[in-house]
């Protein structure tokens, strides 16, 4: 039985898409990559360094010189890789509501967007990937092998994201958090370059009524029952 090589992962914030293509990579030993960390990095970046964030040149200047790279070393603090800025590890501080309320404009830079292009791809061309984001089965790896766009309602989006966030030990409204997510929605598919949308090849899975473990097994079978010719 053959597996797909490469794997690409697309959906709205919050629909799980994350945790469930971590914990299929962890199954089938894939490589694990998250994109948003990507854009997440450049968001934390630019703030660190009080770049004024609609200054499309000085953002996509950072993100030109800054090297990025993504690790599967795990830690002790539940992180599902490590990021590497220029060799510093900054996965902790990449999903901050801070980050999180910043993150769409950074990443609805067409310039920001280029510059992290090769960092993605050449990641993808080591195969035995399951690379997660918005656009990665429609931009950034458009010839992969299996296509899957994950989604769930808005309401179960944002009770998961408020559940995660008691459990950090964080404080967390739901209208608030809802009300982030469905910004970011907006802000992700309405842009002009690379938006978030399903491609026409992708399989559409919806978790709204699955459990955490429901949606994983169902995302391992599409990898199961996948044949080379489709
Ligand atoms: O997936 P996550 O919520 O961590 O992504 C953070 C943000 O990064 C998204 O809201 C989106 O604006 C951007 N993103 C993107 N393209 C990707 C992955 C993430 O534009 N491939």
């Amino acid at each position: 039985m053959s597996l797909p090589n490469t794997i690409t992962v697309d959906g709205p914030a919050g629909s799980g898409k994350t945790s469930v293509s971590f914990a299929v990579a962890q199954r089938i030993g894939y490589l694990f990559v998250d994109t948003g960390a990507f854009y997440r990095a450049m968001t934390f970046l630019a703030l660190e360094k009080r770049l004024n964030l609609s200054d499309q040149q000085q953002v996509t200047a950072l993100a030109l010189h800054t090297h990025l790279d993504m690790t599967p070393d795990l830690a002790d603090d539940g992180r599902q890789y490590t990021l590497l800025a220029d060799g510093r590890d900054i996965t902790p501080h990449i999903h901050t509501p801070t980050v999180d309320a910043h993150v769409s404009t950074v990443a609805a830079m067409p310039g920001a967007r280029d510059a992290l292009l090769d960092v993605q791809r050449s990641i993808g061309k080591r195969g035995q990937v399951i690379m997660v984001g918005r656009d990665i089965s429609t931009v950034v790896m458009p010839d992969a092998d299996l296509k899957i766009y994950i989604d769930a309602s808005l309401n179960e989006r944002a009770t998961r994201r408020y559940h995660q966030r008691l459990e950090t030990g964080d404080a967390a409204d739901l209208g608030e958090i809802r009300a982030g997510l469905e910004q970011r929605d907006t802000l992700d598919s309405q842009r002009k370059v690379s938006p978030l949308q399903q491609a026409s090849d992708a399989v559409y899975l919806d978790t709204s009524a699955m459990t955490l473990q429901q949606a994983i097994d169902a995302m391992h079978q599409l990898i199961l029952d996948w044949t080379p010719n489709g």
